[in-house]
């Protein structure tokens, strides 16, 4: 399918009509709706399956208290777009953490609340199986309450060539080790020509549905994500999605879509826009509408800001994400937007919806419907590392605590 495929048979109000009643649309009848579907009204139509895909709890909007762990920046695979990473030459610029500095912050993580670590870093020529079996069978004896949901296909292939054994192997391994869920790292964009585009050494869309099918039929689930606005058109947006519906249809393990935009700064893409509020808010409308079959979507305000995350829930989004009290990888690229665990609360009680701390899986674990017992620790709050600020040179010190 491409933009100028012709689509003018396609009625706009009828396809929204039945779209919002529940019935599936085509990826060409998505992107007419994604392309000149009055705005308001995408967003009533998703609105209107959310409300009936959540029918009893329609009116609660969730969120998770996590943290990322960028166990390393040292990366061989130099995507175009990444801020992040460091070339294994660059030994001015290339950090780890070492296995102490990681449990460190799994017990600040703990401390504060959080119930998740994301486990995100480069792809370390070092670094095979092994590494994560060690790191994540540590973390569960230490800390056996937090879950790992973590990493994602591209890692998963890389980790296999390194330790020379399959995909299903090296899945198989770390799950024993502690992992619980992959996160939906890598997805990027999936469809081959604006994949390439941004990151010619990463495995192929197809690939990296295969290795998510593979894990989902190895009882490890996952989420799956959208990187917006490097320069991929409205049809490859809808082929993305696409992608991800024919594998949902086999296997079920895609719990969540977090469609994110792209961050300009510190990277090798200079010159290409981000995608606009107004197309990011259309992507989380036309994923609830098209992706009939993932029961989460998810909105974020880290890289849209505050009142887009806002605005997403009447959207189709169903919940706002992480308050991460650690994030290095999109902040190094330019993300600059902050909260914490009360403005999180009292944003999600603005857009008139109560708020809810969920598990991983999505249970709720508190339900904030009383202001006068919402919880009052500042210090769960988004944070960004020494890195990502200051480009850092040096082993990142997390600042969170340092009140503590
Ligand atoms: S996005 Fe990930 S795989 Fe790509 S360069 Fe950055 S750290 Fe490496």
């Amino acid at each position: 399918m491409t933009e100028k495929a012709d689509l003018t048979s396609i009625d706009v109000t009828a396809v929204l009509d039945r779209a919002a009643a529940g019935g599936r649309i085509t990826p060409q009848e998505a992107l007419v709706l994604y392309r000149d579907a009055p705005l308001h009204a995408l967003g009533a139509a998703a609105d209107a399956v959310r409300r009936r895909k959540y029918a009893g709890t329609e009116h609660i909007a969730t969120y998770i208290i996590e943290r990322n762990i960028n166990y390393t920046n040292v990366c061989v695979t130099a995507c175009k777009f990444c801020a992040f990473y460091a070339a294994p030459k660059d030994k001015d610029k290339g950090w780890t953490r070492d296995l102490d500095d990681i449990l460190r912050r799994c017990a600040e993580t703990v401390e504060l609340g959080g119930t998740q670590i994301m486990f995100q870093g480069g792809h370390h020529p070092d670094y095979g199986v092994e590494y994560y079996e060690k790191h994540f069978a540590a973390i569960k004896k230490e800390f056996p309450q937090l879950v790992i949901h973590s990493l994602g296909a591209s890692e998963v292939e890389h980790m296999a060539r390194i330790s020379g054994v399959s995909v299903e192997e090296a899945i198989t391994r770390i799950h024993a080790a502690g992992l619980d869920s992959f996160a939906g790292a890598g997805a990027e964009l999936l469809p081959e020509r604006p994949r390439k585009a941004i990151a010619p050494l990463k495995e192929s869309g197809e690939r990296w549905l295969e290795i998510m099918e593979i894990a989902h039929r190895l009882g490890v689930e996952s989420t799956s994500t959208m990187l917006m606005g490097t320069g991929e058109t409205n049809a490859e947006r809808i082929e993305h999605l696409r992608m991800i519906r024919e594998v949902q249809d086999r296997t079920g393990g895609f719990r969540a879509f977090i469609p994110y935009t792209y961050q300009p700064e510190n990277n090798h893409l200079k010159g290409r826009t981000q995608a606009t509020l107004f197309e990011y808010l259309r992507m989380i409308a036309i994923a609830r509408l098209f992706l009939d079959n993932v029961q989460h979507i998810q909105g974020s305000w880290l890289t849209t800001g505050k009142e887009v995350g806002q605005l997403s829930l009447h959207y189709g989004a169903d919940d706002l994400g992480s308050i991460m009290l650690e994030e290095n990888v999109v902040s190094s690229a330019g993300a600059r937007h902050r909260s914490n665990r009360m403005e999180i609360i009292d944003l999600i009680r603005k857009a008139g919806r109560v708020p809810a701390q969920r598990s991983t899986t999505y249970e709720h674990l508190v339900v904030h419907d009383d202001p006068a017992n919402d919880p009052v620790d500042e210090r769960v709050m988004s944070h960004i590392s020494s890195t990502a600020i200051e480009g850092g040179t040096a082993h990142p010190e997390l600042k969170l605590l340092a009140s503590n």
